[in-house]
């Protein structure tokens, strides 16, 4: 049976520039076993050749075109499908340039502007005239406000965190009462949408993180096997605050192909 494993990056794989131990050769085990896996990401700060290149420079076996993903892809494909033109976009460089290929991004606010919605990426460029015109925009009009990701914060090396967009979407709520539509894990059609294009069942996918509220979450929405590793944000006691449950729980990545093996 041909598997599809859809692996979370940081806290997964590594800790910021650290690999976790055992994971180069659990890659390895992967391959010689005809495992099919990609690497997805909520993170819309860096676009995909930065993970490419830190995958890659791990020595673990990817391809640029074939193995990586992020919520920005899904924010893409549903922003295409819904016919939206013209966006304002709070978010990085590197995001901005690449929806600029099939949008048309308004830069700033105006009262006569013609817009048709808004889109909220992980930004670390933020400014506080971005949040400004948001708002502005969503308050005036009634408009879709779409964002990249939820996640509340994200994992940097030394076990540290920094501010992500869950709590940009979250300001920006707490000033307009619009609450955004979040495109990146748990949202189920991650899922849905790499088991298309993959052309795997959905008995057959894996998600594999660290994260219970994101990447445990996405596979319960989406009724696919979770494992869940014990290696980044989750500990064991924390557990007991979810309703939901990984499938399988293990300590790292370094015990997944045995356990992939068994299912
Ligand atoms: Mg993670």
């Amino acid at each position: 049976m041909r598997k599809l494993v859809i692996f979370d990056m940081d806290g997964t794989i590594y800790l910021g520039k650290d690999l976790i131990p055992g994971a180069k050769e659990a890659f390895e085990q992967l391959n010689k076993d005809n495992v099919e896996y990609v690497f997805f990401t909520n993170n819309s700060s860096h676009d995909l050749d930065f993970y490419y290149e830190k995958i890659k420079n791990f020595g673990i076996k990817c391809d640029r075109n074939k193995n990586f993903y992020s919520s920005t892809e899904v924010a893409i494909s549903y922003l295409k499908k819904q016919g939206l033109k013209r966006l304002f976009v709070i978010g990085n460089k590197s995001l901005k340039d690449k929806l600029s290929k099939d949008f048309e991004l308004i830069s700033k606010y105006e009262e006569n502007a013609k817009i048709d919605g808004v889109l909220a990426g992980f930004s670390t460029e933020l400014v506080y005239q971005e949040l400004r015109d948001a708002c502005l925009f969503l308050e005036t009009r009634d408009i879709p406000f779409i964002a990249t990701n939820g996640d509340y914060r994200c994992p940097i090396e030394g076990g540290l965190y920094i501010p992500d967009c869950g709590g940009m979407i979250e300001w920006i709520r707490l000033a307009t009462n619009k609450k955004a539509r979040v495109m990146g894990k748990p949202d189920p059609e991650v899922i849905y949408t790499l088991a298309r294009m993959f052309n795997v069942d959905l008995n057959d996918v894996v998600v594999v993180g660290d994260r219970i509220y994101t990447d445990i979450l996405v596979g319960v929405n989406a009724g696919v096997t979770s494992v869940m590793v014990l290696s980044g944000e989750t500990k064991m006691e924390d557990l007991e605050k979810y309703s939901y449950r990984p499938t399988y729980i293990i300590n790292s990545i370094k015990e997944l192909p045995e356990l992939l093996k068994k299912i």
